[in-house]
Formats: structure tokens, sequence, C-alpha cells
């Protein structure tokens, strides 16, 4: 496109831009104006969704959504861009052997014309010299042939390696986006979506599925004695605390904030409820450093609450109970293990 059609296609998406933005109160700064630009140039239908759903259900563009708006669809390290970035080259690379293909099935039609006119010169031939010369112009003919698939053939393996490449790039950007950044755990997305296959696999099979839910006891406080990194740190040691106790079907997630889950499949609440106090214990004991300073900051404890699924219930009910469990955990002291039993009152808190 020379810079005049540019400039013709640009300009009334420009205007439309800022003129939305002033409709919707979003301050033109030049990453709000990249954002409305794009959604209303509907390059990403992603992003236009996304605005589509926040103007439908009137919600203000406040400086901090723009801000989470603009690193979820533009931020460097985005999954969504590099998500794109990564199809877009496989899309060029695809095209590439495609064409490629083409030039090579193109190749061979016009060898398997040239082969055809020389049997049939072979057959008028009418002395040795002429079909000396006919033979040596098929030879011509076949090394160039030979010489251009070898050429063909370098350049698909060269696709094809980058279609390796750009395939672990999509697997790498899918990991990333189901991992919890601080922790290396799975997040929520990822928990919600193994809970939903735990869910179907226990339907299936027959087996139980027990979930825990488990909340660092009065994390506020000790971030504000000791600040928000050394807090961090903590989320993180919390984290290999739970992955050190349990088994390899079992999956550890970060649910929010200070809070975690855990699915055990093929478990039942009774065994569950032990799984969940020996976390309490192990994480009882285990001392926070400071990895400079070398300083003891004491321990964290933690509250679970323990939940089992019934089969064919909505997935919201199980988190309920759990959820109920754990503050009832919370309620009766902390530092301890509850079950949905004990929330729903069928059996006695122990004292
Ligand atoms: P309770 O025993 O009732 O759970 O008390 P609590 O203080 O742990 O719970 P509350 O919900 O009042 O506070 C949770 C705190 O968790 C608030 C915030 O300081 C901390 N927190 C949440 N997410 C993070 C994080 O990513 N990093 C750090 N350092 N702290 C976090
Ligand atoms: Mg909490
Ligand atoms: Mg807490």
């Amino acid at each position: 496109m020379d810079s005049a059609e540019e400039f013709a296609r640009a300009k009334p998406i420009a205007e439309a831009t800022l003129a939305a933005m002033m409709r919707h109160h979003v301050p033109p700064t030049p990453s709000n104006y990249m954002l409305w630009y794009t959604h209303l140039a509907g390059t990403l239908p992603e992003l236009s969704r996304t605005i589509e759903i926040l103007l439908s259900n009137r919600q203000e563009f406040t400086a901090e959504r723009n801000d989470e708006l603009f690193q979820r669809f533009f931020g460097s390290d985005g999954p969504l861009t590099s998500v794109q970035h990564t199809g877009d080259r496989l899309q060029q690379v695809m095209s590439k052997v495609l064409q490629q293909i083409e030039v090579a099935g193109g190749e061979a039609r016009a060898y398997g014309k040239t082969l055809d006119s020389y049997t049939s010169e072979i057959g008028k031939a009418e002395s040795v010299e002429r079909l000396r010369g006919i033979v040596s112009g098929l030879v011509k003919e076949t090394q160039r042939v030979a010489a251009r698939n070898a050429a063909l053939e370098t350049q698909l393996t060269q696709s094809s390696g980058e279609i390796f490449e750009l395939r672990q790039n999509l697997e790498a950007v899918r990991h990333e986006a189901m991992t919890d950044a601080l922790t290396g755990i799975a997040n929520r997305k990822s928990f919600d979506e193994r809970l939903r296959g735990a869910a179907r696999e226990a339907m299936e099979s027959g087996e139980p599925l027990s979930l825990l839910f488990l909340d660092i006891d009065h994390f506020k406080t000790f971030n504000d004695s000791y600040g928000h990194q050394l807090g961090d740190q903590v989320l993180r040691l919390v984290a290999r605390t739970l992955t050190d106790c349990v088994k390899g079907r079992d999956t550890t997630a970060r649910y929010g904030g200070e809070e975690f889950a855990i699915i055990l499949p093929n478990t039942r609440l009774v065994d569950a409820k032990r799984v969940a106090e020996q976390i309490r214990g192990t994480m009882m004991r285990r001392r926070i450093v400071g990895k400079s300073t070398g300083e003891d900051y004491g321990t964290v404890t933690l509250s679970i609450g323990v939940g089992a699924f019934r089969p064919g219930e909505p997935l919201s009910e199980l988190l309920g109970r759990a959820d109920a469990a754990l503050y009832l955990a919370k309620k009766t002291g902390r530092n301890r293990v509850a079950s949905e039993e004990e929330a729903a009152g069928t059996v006695k808190v122990p004292a």
C-alpha cells in the first residue's frame, strides 16, 4: 500500500477512534489511542469483543482498566501478542510451503511434457548422431530438474524447521498462559480447566475426587510487618510446600492472592483430610528466612477446607462446600483443617 492509500484508509479510523474515546471518556493517551484504534480497525477481534462487552455492561474506562487492557493486548510479554505473532508467522510459513509445493508440481508437469516430446523424437530419429543429440538433451534436462528438486528440498526442510520452532513457541505461550507467574504453579484458569477434567473423569470411572482450599493465616499482618517482597517469597514457599506434599496426579494451583487449591483425583474425603493435615503440619514447621539477610521471620500457617465431589453436581457446589469448610477452619482458630461435613454441621467440630 502506498502512503496516499494508507492515509485514506487510516484517516476515517483515526477520526472514529478519537470520537469514540471522547464519547466514553477515555483519556487520549498514546496507549489508549492504540487500544481504540485497533478496536475500530477490527484487526484484533479478541480486543474488540472485550471492549464491546465492557461497553454493553456500561463499565467505566478507569485508568486501571485501560492499563490492564493495554498490558493484556499489547504488553511486551502479553501471551496474546505472542500468540498473534506466532500465528501470523505460521500463516506466512504455511503459504510459503504451499507455494513451494505448487512450484514443484509445475516443474514435474513440465518435465513430464519434455520427456513426452523426447520420446516421440527418439521414435523419429534417423541417425545415431541425432539419437546422441536427443539423449544429451535429455541428460541436461534431467540434471536441471534434479538441481531444482534439491533446491526445493532444502527450502522445504527449512520451512519444516521453522514450523517446528513456531510450534514450540506456541507450546511455551500456552504454558505461560496456564501458569501463575509468581509461584510457577497452575493459575486459576488452569485450575478451572483441570477441575472440570477431573470431575468428568470421576463421573466416568466412579472414582472419588476431593478438593482442598487453602488460605494463609493473617497474611495481611505478615505483609504489613515485613513488606510485600518477603510476602511474595512466602507465597513461593507455600506453593513449593504444597507441591512437595502431593502426588503426580494432583494439581496444585494458586487460586487468587494468598489462596491456593489442590485437586485430589481418586481420593476420598477422609484421605483428603489426611493430606490436608500433613500439609498443615509441614507448613507450620517451615521457617521463613530472608534470602539476602538470612534473617529468620518465623513461620506462617494455613487454614484448609476439604470438600468431596458428588457425581453430577455443578462444580460451583463443590467449590462452595470447600470454601465453607475453609471459613469454618478460620472461624475456629486458624492453622487447622475443616471438612465439608463439619461445615454442614453433620459432624461435630473437634475441640
Ligand atoms: P485470614 O487469616 O483471615 O486469611 O487473614 P489474612 O490477612 O490472610 O486475609 P486478608 O484477606 O485480610 O488479606 C490477604 C492479604 O494477602 C492481603 C494482601 O496483603 C496479601 N496478598 C494477596 N496477594 C498477594 C501477593 O501477590 N503478594 C503479596 N505479597 N501479598 C499478597
Ligand atoms: Mg484470603
Ligand atoms: Mg489469608
